[in-house]
């Protein structure tokens, strides 16, 4: 297991059982199974009044749920985990005070994915960027692109939509997006967007275009940001990032000639920093007042790995 905030989802995704409508309504049923619950993009999490414990995802039974479930409503099923069926369930179709009168869910409040992410365990990180971007897409894409008006027919618990007028078939899309570090020497290279807070300077960072390799992509974004000429693109990890459904791909890339340019559109201003500089900056010391995302960020990630590198 990794340290990357929303990945190390520990449940078996066991496909095989999406489109098998016998199966999934048994499970619904079965006392064996645990679902987690959604309102508006907000897992539900249960909290310790007193915050004696980590706050964790919270799990029901079909029989605590009762209460909750409406016939159009179907669990998107996550998959297996110790031989029990996990479901994510979006209620965001019902009212929220009706919601919350579910005795089962008393010690628990709805909180936005990336405030939690910072104080629950990694693997449930995971399982959260699973139904998260999920439910995004499903919510996103309610008719046919290619017939006007025809609203498509959930498949497999969500993971497809077919239009049953022209045939045409959907699937939740992941945009890939790269990550760098661009490296001269002992230093690497690090950029302030225009709209982030004073101070903080991360990764460099941009979509994959259609029709281009991961590595062209981060000499493209490189080249583009700050007009340094990069090679020996060397891939490291990457990320889910379920803002609504990004993976980050984190990169290195060798530079041989320092002398950068920024664009002014996207990157306003850009340092090299070498590891001695990054230590201060991660205990808070640095003089130069810089700070780098926290930990949950694959670009705090990229730098670490790096400074550890020899
Ligand atoms: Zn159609």
């Amino acid at each position: 297991m990794n340290s990357i905030t929303f990945a190390n989802n520990p449940i078996d995704r066991a496909s095989q059982f999406r489109s098998n409508k016998e199966w999934q309504q048994q499970a619904r049923i079965s006392e064996k199974s645990l679902f987690m619950i959604f309102f508006e993009d907000k897992p539900l999490i249960k909290v310790s009044q007193d915050h004696s414990t980590k706050p964790e995802i919270l799990w029901v039974s079909h029989q605590q749920l009762i209460a909750s479930l409406t016939n159009n409503i179907t669990p998107l099923f996550l998959g297996l985990k110790d031989e029990r069926p996990h479901f994510a369930l979006d209620l965001s179709e019902l009212n929220l005070d009706q919601v919350l009168s579910n005795p089962s869910f008393a010690n628990a409040k709805f909180i936005d994915a990336r405030s939690i992410a910072q104080n629950i365990d990694s693997p449930s990180t995971g399982i959260i960027a699973q139904a998260k971007s999920n439910f995004a897409w499903n919510k996103n894409n309610i008719y046919c692109s290619k017939c006007e008006g025809v609203k498509l027919e959930t498949k497999d618990t969500g993971y497809k939509k077919c239009c049953n007028q022209c045939g045409a078939e959907y699937f939740p899309r992941v945009d890939p997006v790269v990550i760098m570090l661009p490296i001269f020497q002992d230093k690497c290279l690090l950029g302030r967007q225009k709209g982030f807070p004073p101070g903080m300077f991360s990764a460099l960072a941009g979509f994959v275009e259609p029709g281009e390799t991961i590595e062209e992509a981060v000499m493209r974004e490189v080249n583009e940001e700050v007009g340094l000429k990069s090679r020996n693109v060397v891939y490291k990890f990457t990320q889910p990032w379920p803002f609504p459904s990004s993976l980050m791909i984190g990169c290195t890339a060798l530079v041989d000639d320092p002398e950068f340019t920024v664009d002014e559109e996207e990157i306003v201003e850009a340092i090299w920093l070498n590891k001695e500089d990054l230590t201060k900056i991660l205990v808070g010391k640095s003089e130069k007042r810089i700070w780098i995302p926290p930990p949950m960020a694959i670009a705090h990630q990229l730098i670490v790995d790096w400074m550890k590198d020899n």
